[in-house]
């Protein structure tokens, strides 16, 4: 039996994760969403947590009062997502807020000593050293969601030296967009970079694959939770997103986790880990794929991946910089205010807005992330 807080439940990530609580016989102690009251309120019938919180005020109050009839408490804000992160009767929380909002509430279980599975990467971008350091002093283990990191960490359960570990391969579906030149994505619409080929998933993780971003924060990601240099993190483009990722020994022999692309395997690992049960996930046939292709990146078009590179090669800052320039540029893009060039032009731009700060504080992280934002804004 295990009891589970989610955060970001009425997402792609949290409604799998509650299909996988489910198919498992697990609870959910905690739920808690952004502002869609309707569908929290469902799940809140369905799955009777302990408590909810969105963070939305109003929200909230709206659905107090529609489930007045059941014995769930209802929080708001992100103090509210804080206090069901850290709610006494969960021993695991899954994170899958979206953006750097995540960065308080995985502290904060971290601290309350939960076990943490991490779907939201802008937490180890913007603070990866924090979140490392305290879940280190804690004894939590931080369990990654995210296909590739889950892969990459199955592929690890077989490495008894780290010493032997030569590199982490990134694989990439290369997006929408994979293929095109610069000129051609000038005009793109928001509509085009909202049709991934493989994953179906929110709104602002769909983009930061059309823009390729989301390589770059994940191999931010993968520094902070495998311990590698970033110069020993590979990306490859894979169009089938059968082959989630791999790692290479000393002795260049490679492991590879492959299936096929369906998050609830990543999600049930996290909670089951070290153990493994049956998933309804379908098999993988590799005769009726027939081929599996891979390429090399193209860093000239999609240039956000080696801007990422170079931040976190920086350290400090620059990584919640960038990652606070794309989540504003992703939403100007969603709301047509920018073109899609112009989302890895601010990245670069807000980068160097970055304070030169080796050792920083959640303090830090917030004050660069009010400036980098504020920044951008001013730019468009
Ligand atoms: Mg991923």
């Amino acid at each position: 039996m295990k009891n589970i807080s989610i955060l970001g439940s009425t997402g792609s990530i949290g409604t799998q994760s509650l299909d996988v609580i489910k198919k498992n016989g697990y609870r959910a102690v905690a739920l808690t969403a952004y502002n869609k009251v309707d569908e929290l309120e469902r799940q809140i019938r369905e799955f009777k947590p302990k408590y909810a919180a969105l963070v939305d005020e109003t929200a909230a109050k709206e659905l107090s009062s529609r489930v007045a009839d059941t014995d769930t408490k209802i929080y708001s804000g992100l103090e509210g997502v804080c206090e069901c992160a850290c709610a006494d009767e969960a021993d695991t929380v899954i994170n899958s807020v979206v953006g750097m909002a995540g960065l308080k509430p995985t502290l904060d279980a971290i601290e309350a000593g939960k076990k943490i599975a991490l779907a939201n990467k802008e937490t180890l971008v913007a603070g990866g050293q924090l979140v490392m350091d305290n879940a280190k002093k804690k004894n939590v283990p931080i369990l990654p969601v995210d296909s590739e990191h889950s892969a990459i960490f199955q592929c690890l359960q077989g490495c008894h030296d780290k010493k032997t570990l030569k590199k982490i391969i990134l694989t990439a579906s290369g997006g929408p967009f994979f293929g095109k030149t610069k000129d051609e994505l000038k005009s793109v619409t928001v509509r085009e970079a909202l049709n991934h080929p493989n994953w179906s998933m929110g709104a602002k993780i769909t983009i930061d694959s059309a823009t390729m971003m989301n390589k770059g924060l994940e191999l931010i990601e993968a520094v902070w939770l495998f311990g590698v240099k970033p110069e020993n993190v590979d990306i490859v483009v894979h169009r089938e997103s059968v082959v989630h990722s791999l790692i290479e020994y000393v002795d260049n022999s490679v492991i590879a986790q492959l299936g096929v692309p369906d998050m609830r395997i990543p999600i049930q690992y996290a909670l089951t880990y070290p153990e493994r049960y049956e998933s309804p996930v379908s098999e993988l046939s590799l005769a009726d794929y027939g081929k599996l292709t891979f390429f090399k990146p193209d860093y000239d078009t999609f240039e956000c991946i080696n801007i990422c590179r170079n931040a976190v090669m920086k350290g400090g800052l620059y990584p919640a910089a960038a990652n606070s320039a794309n989540e504003e540029a992703n939403y100007q893009f969603r709301h047509g205010k920018i073109s899609f060039l112009r989302i890895p032009e601010l990245v670069r731009l807000g980068v160097e807005k970055a304070p030169d700060k080796a050792d920083y504080t959640l303090e830090d992280v917030l004050e660069t992330d009010r400036e980098v934002r504020a920044y951008i804004k001013s730019l468009i």
